[in-house]
C-alpha cells in the first residue's frame, strides 16, 4: 500500500510529497480509503500512529470539492496543543489546496480568532470550551458541516468535556460523517461512539500498547533520591530531547528549575503557565533550544516533537494508560525511543499493572555507583518542603562522578552516536 493506491486529488497528493511522507503507517493505510468513501470510522489509535494525517488527507481531499469559505470540517481536541498541531498539520498538508483553517482555544484572544472566522474558513480546530463560547457569540456556524472528527475521545472524557461536547453536537447536521479517535476506549467513551456514529467501521492499531521501537526500563529508587538519581542518569545517557513527567504541576515547575541549575536547558509545561509561556516551552522543545522538558500528563498530551530519544517518568504514572500516552512521545515513526521510569517500593502495584498491559516484564536497571542509600537530609527532591530548607546548589550532590561508573543492566555505555548529554553550557530559565 502507497499514498498513490489513495488516488488523492494532486493538490493533496502535493502535500504528502512535499511532508516527506512516502509510506502510509497502518492506521492510515486502514482508515483512509473508507473515510474517503464517507464512512464514519471509530479509530482505537495512540498519538504517533499517524492518526492526524489518517483524517486530515481524507478531509483535504474532500473539501477540494464544493464551495470554500464555510466551516465543513470540524475538529475538536482536548488541549490546545494538539489543535494548534493538528491545525499545523492541515497546514504542512494543505499548502496548494486553498482550504483555509482556524484553530480555537482559550488562553488568547478572542477578537484575532473572530476575526479569521469572519474572512471564511473551512476546517475549524477547536477545543470544546472555546468553540461553545464562540458559537454562542454567533460567530461559528456550523449549519453546513459535512466531517466531526472528535480527536483523543478518551483525554475529553478524563478532562470533562463530554457534556461540552454534547452541547456541541446540537449545533452539527445530524447528516454528516464523524470520526472519533481514542487511543484506549473507557465505556463513558464507547457510549459517546454509539452516540455519534452511525455504522461505524472499527480500526485498531497498535493494540495499545506502546511502539515496538520504545525500550523500558525501571530504576528503583527512595522517593528522596530520585532527582539525584535523574540528574545522574541524564549524564550517563546519550539523548537527544527528553520529556519528563511529574504527578503535579508544582513538581514540574521544580523538577525543571533543579535541571536548569544543573545546567541543562530546561523548562516545565504545566497548566499554571500563561498561553505564551507555554508556547514558548513547546517552541523551545521543539526547535531544540530546550533539550528537557518536564511536563504534566495534562499538559503533554498529543506533544509531537520528532526528535523525543527517552520519556522519564519521575513519577510513575497512576494508570497503565497514562503511561502508554507518556511513552507514545518517543519512539514516534521508525525512531527508537526509550522510557524511564523512577519507581518507588510502594508503586510495586502500578509497575505490575504497566507489565501486565506491555505482556513483558520491565528490566529493572541500577546506575552503579550511585549512593542509593545516602539520607534524606543530604539530598534534594522535586517536593516544595524539602526544597525551602535546602539551598539550590545542593541539586548537584553528586554531579561528578566519572562516566565509567554508570553502567545500566544492558552493560552500554554511550554507545550510541546520540552523543551523551552532558549539560548544556547554557543555562536557561526554566520557565
Ligand atoms: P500523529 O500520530 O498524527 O501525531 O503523527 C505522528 C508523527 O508522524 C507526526 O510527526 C507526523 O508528521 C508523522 N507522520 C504521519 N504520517 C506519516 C507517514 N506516512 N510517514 C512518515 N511520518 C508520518
Amino acid at each position: 500500500m502507497n499514498f498513490e493506491n489513495f488516488n488523492l486529488r494532486p493538490e493533496v497528493a502535493a502535500g504528502v510529497k512535499a511532508a516527506g511522507y512516502t509510506l502510509p503507517t497502518p492506521i492510515q493505510a486502514r482508515a483512509i480509503p473508507p473515510i474517503l468513501k464517507g464512512n464514519d470510522v471509530m479509530g482505537l489509535a495512540q498519538t504517533g500512529t499517524g492518526k492526524t494525517a489518517a483524517f486530515v488527507l481524507p478531509i483535504l481531499n474532500r473539501l477540494m470539492t464544493g464551495k470554500k469559505g464555510a466551516i465543513r470540517a470540524l475538529i475538536v481536541a482536548p488541549t490546545r496543543e494538539l489543535a494548534a498541531q493538528i491545525d499545523a498539520a492541515i497546514v504542512e498538508l494543505g499548502p496548494q489546496t486553498g482550504l483555509r483553517s482556524v484553530s480555537l482555544f482559550g488562553g488568547v484572544g478572542l477578537n484575532p480568532q473572530i476575526e479569521k472566522l469572519r474572512r471564511g474558513v473551512d476546517i475549524v480546530v477547536a477545543c470544546p470550551g472555546r468553540l461553545l463560547d464562540l458559537i454562542n457569540r454567533d460567530s461559528v456556524n456550523l449549519s453546513r458541516l459535512e466531517v466531526l472528527v472528535l480527536d483523543e475521545a478518551d483525554q475529553m472524557f478524563d478532562m470533562g468535556f463530554l457534556p461540552d461536547i454534547r452541547r456541541i453536537l446540537k449545533h452539527v447536521p445530524a447528516r454528516r460523517q464523524t470520526l472519533l479517535f481514542s487511543a484506549t476506549m473507557p465505556r463513558e467513551v464507547l457510549h459517546l461512539a454509539r452516540e455519534v456514529l452511525t455504522h461505524p467501521l472499527s480500526i485498531k492499531v497498535g493494540n495499545s500498547v506502546p511502539a515496538a521501537t520504545v525500550s523500558h526500563a525501571l530504576y528503583p529508587v527512595a522517593s528522596h533520591l530520585k532527582t539525584p538519581l535523574l540528574l545522574e542518569l541524564m549524564k550517563h545517557t546519550d539523548t537527544e530531547s527528553v520529556l519528563v513527567f511529574t504527578r503535579t504541576k508544582h513538581r514540574a515547575k521544580r523538577l525543571a528549575e533543579q535541571m536548569a541549575r544543573a545546567g541543562y536547558q530546561a523548562a516545565s509545561l504545566q497548566g499554571n503557565l500563561s498561553q505564551t509561556r507555554r508556547e514558548a516551552a513547546m517552541g523551545g522543545f521543539r526547535d531544540g533550544t530546550f533539550r528537557v522538558l518536564v511536563a504534566t500528563d495534562i499538559a503533554a498530551r498529543g506533544i509531537d516533537v520528532q526528535q523525543v530519544s527517552h520519556v522519564i517518568n519521575y513519577d510513575i504514572p497512576n494508570t497503565s494508560e497514562a503511561y502508554i500516552h507518556r511513552i507514545g512521545r518517543t519512539g514516534r515513526a521508525t525512531r527508537t525511543g526509550e522510557a524511564f521510569t523512577l519507581v518507588t517500593s510502594e508503586e510495586t502495584d502500578m509497575v505490575r499493572t504497566i507489565e501486565r498491559v506491555l505482556g513483558n516484564p520491565i528490566e529493572r536497571r541500577q546506575v552503579a555507583g550511585f549512593d542509593y542509600t545516602a539520607a534524606e537530609r543530604d539530598t534534594p527532591s522535586a517536593s516544595p518542603a524539602d526544597q525551602k530548607a535546602r539551598p539550590s546548589s545542593s541539586a548537584l550532590p553528586r554531579g561528578n562522578r566519572p562516566r565509567s561508573n554508570v553502567t545500566t543492566s544492558r552493560g552500554k555505555q554511550g554507545a550510541s552516536s546520540r552523543g551523551p548529554a552532558r549539560p548544556a553550557p547554557r543555562v536557561q530559565a526554566a520557565r
